[in-house]
């Protein structure tokens, strides 16, 4: 439902955290973050209102750091729990997304990766995607590649963040019918599934178009189409009065 993504020199968990906030007015039922931090993942996620995950992190902090996404989910494969609330990992922890959308074809992908000995936890269509992500990754060490080559296997509508433990300073995206925009600051960019969640900080924007991947990181963001080829970035100013 709602989708943010930061890497700067802020707190991850912060923005992240406030941008959910600013998109709690389309509704949800549950809420998560993940940030890379220390050489490893770290995340969280609760059913319910952003309240039950601020608790979460009050009782469990997660170490910081300055990259992070967060998702708030609008449930449509499996029921709003802790456990089908995003982000969703791989079995190896290193490689957390979050998506909001249906994938179509998740059943097929699901009982490919059982075959191929992953063990899938939650009952939603996105959880597929960090272990393909997973696989993917281990063959280029490139977390924007591994997305690239994932999306072309997928159906539906879909806008996907991610981020993976050996890319703490990256963030990646992707949309195909289902929107996605980035936020391009001083030394931070940001993405998110609306420009609310970081009109505080940038209005400076970049609409993703359709089948594209953008990789995020602090100095700049790199548009790809999902067959590689790179996309030309025209930025707009967000000038509407988003202090309501
Ligand atoms: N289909 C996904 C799920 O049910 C994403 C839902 C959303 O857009 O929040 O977990």
């Amino acid at each position: 439902c709602g989708i943010v993504g930061y890497v700067g020199s802020q707190s991850a968990l912060d923005v992240v955290m406030a941008g959910l906030k600013r998109l709690e007015y389309r509704g949800y039922d549950s809420a998560g973050v993940a940030v890379p931090a220390d050489g490893g993942l770290a995340a969280a996620k609760r059913a319910g209102k952003l309240v039950n995950l601020e608790k979460e992190l009050l009782e469990r902090p997660l170490p910081s750091g300055s990259t992070g996404i967060g998702h708030t989910r609008w449930a449509t494969h499996g029921g709003p729990t802790d456990t089908n609330a995003h982000p969703h990992l791989d079995n190896a922890g290193r490689v957390a997304v979050v998506h909001n959308g249906i994938i179509e074809n998740f059943a097929a992908l699901r009982a490919e990766l059982a075959e191929r000995g992953h063990d899938l936890v939650s009952e939603t269509d996105t959880e597929v995607v960090a272990h393909l992500l997973a696989e993917e990754f281990s063959a280029s060490a490139d977390l924007a590649e591994a997305m690239r080559l994932v999306c072309r296997r997928l159906e539906g509508a879909f806008t996907l963040v991610a981020v993976h433990a050996d890319e703490p300073d990256v963030v990646v995206g992707a949309r195909r019918n289902s929107p996605l925009v980035v936020g391009v600051g001083e030394g931070e960019s940001f993405l998110a599934s609306d420009v609310a969640a970081f009109i505080a900080h940038t209005r400076s924007a970049i609409e993703l178009g359709q089948d594209q991947v953008v990789e995020l990181r602090r100095d700049g963001v790199t548009v790809t189409g999902f067959d590689g080829t790179p996309a030309e970035v025209r930025s707009y100013h967000v000038d509407w009065d988003a202090s309501a």
